[in-house]
């Protein structure tokens, strides 16, 4: 038997206005003034000055808006290599990612593509990459996915949505400024701050939990507790811990995995571009058959902040559409390794996926 060694990110600070450190935290990793600072950023906060207006750009540095409509591509990632090094003739000193989930994923998978031969697509999966990335900076503007933590970059390519799972995937350096997330919408807030939950959900119920993963669920998950069902914090202090539970959450699935409402989800967003924050809350919304403490509480949770689901997105769906989606789940073996066990294909059957999917 041997254990896994997991890179973790080597630098991270806390704190509201925190963001304001940034330029004195870039300065001593300019290679030379010809190797640029990329920064990638939600386009959400074009011409907002209190964001854009902290960023400190100087000599060749680029600032490239990015729209968060759509989950990163391969082939968008491949883009953006391509458009860095043609503008550029030295190598990046460093990629700055400014945003949720998918800034996020796309500044990890831009970094290492930028090091390593071919496209995005050769490396979908785990432990494929062979030369570290560069200099990679991942500043949070929304909490709950983990992505600030974890050692993939989810990416959708030609033929599945699989993250690259490597050992070079973590930031070097991340940033935690709650201050960052206070113009989330309530909706968006509820969707990826219940994709810790459901972070926290499917590693303390999977069979590979282990105390390090407990450990790390059982904390976000009375943060998350604390946050959505309590309700007795104030503005700040929810920013402030749903950053940490985010943080937690995806330390919980480091050393263990996510569950059903993953592979479902994955399958939805594979399908019909469901996004992973929304997509998880219908899943996991049908899923009481394996998680029925975490989807009552989940359902109040969504009673409590008037949230309404999208209904009926596979109303219309052909026998070959759902094939498409049941295959994406049924590829993703350690998810549902972890959350039925090693003889998981004797009770998930293509049928109970449907049927389930039919629900949604
Ligand atoms: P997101 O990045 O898709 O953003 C959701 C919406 O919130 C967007 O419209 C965005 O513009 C907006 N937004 C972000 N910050 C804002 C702010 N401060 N104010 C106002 N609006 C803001 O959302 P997400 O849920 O954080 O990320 C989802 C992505 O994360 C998916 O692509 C998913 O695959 C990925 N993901 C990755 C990991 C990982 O470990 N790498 C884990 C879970 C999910
Ligand atoms: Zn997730």
């Amino acid at each position: 038997m041997s254990f896994k060694n997991y890179p973790m990110v080597s630098r991270v600070v806390f704190g509201r206005g925190s963001f304001d450190q940034l330029e004195d935290i870039l300065e001593p990793k300019r290679i030379n003034t010809k190797a640029p600072f990329i920064f990638l950023v939600d386009d959400v906060f074009e011409g907002n000055a209190w964001i854009t207006g902290r960023i400190p750009l100087a000599y060749d540095d680029k600032l490239i808006y990015i729209s968060a409509d759509e989950e990163p591509k391969t082939s968008q990632v491949d883009e953006l290599v391509e458009k860095i090094i043609l503008d550029h003739k030295d190598r990046p000193s460093g990629i700055i990612g400014i945003g949720g989930g998918t800034i996020l994923d796309l500044a990890k998978a831009v970094a290492i593509m930028l090091t390593n031969e071919g496209g995005a697509k050769d490396y979908q999966g785990w432990d494929l990459v062979k030369t570290p990335a560069i200099y990679h900076v991942g500043i949070p503007t929304i909490s709950g996915t983990g992505a600030e933590v974890s050692r993939t970059t989810v990416l959708t390519g030609p033929d599945k949505k699989l993250g690259i799972n490597s050992d070079h995937t973590p930031f070097d350096q991340v940033i935690l400024d709650p201050e960052l997330t206070k113009d989330v919408p309530t909706d968006q807030w509820f969707y990826t701050g219940m994709d810790c939950y459901i972070h926290c959900v499917e590693s303390l119920n999977g069979t590979y939990l282990n105390a390090f993963s407990q450990s790390y669920g059982e904390k976000a998950l009375e943060l998350c507790k604390e946050i959505f069902v309590e309700n007795s914090l104030s503005d700040e202090e929810m920013q402030d811990k749903l950053m940490m539970a985010s943080w937690h959450g995806g330390m919980s699935i480091a050393y263990s995995q996510v569950g059903v409402a993953h592979a479902m989800s994955y399958g939805l967003g594979y399908l019909l571009g469901t996004k992973h924050g929304i997509g998880n809350c219908i899943v996991f919304d049908h899923l009481e058959e394996f998680y029925p403490e975490g989807v009552k509480l989940f359902k109040k949770m969504k009673k409590i902040h008037n949230i309404t689901l999208p209904k009926g997105l596979c109303a219309n769906l052909d026998d070959s559409e759902f094939d498409i989606m049941i295959d994406v789940a049924m590829s993703l073996e350690p998810l549902w390794e972890n959350a039925i066990g090693k003889n998981w294909k004797q009770s998930i059957t293509r049928e109970r996926l449907k049927a389930l999917y039919k629900k949604m």
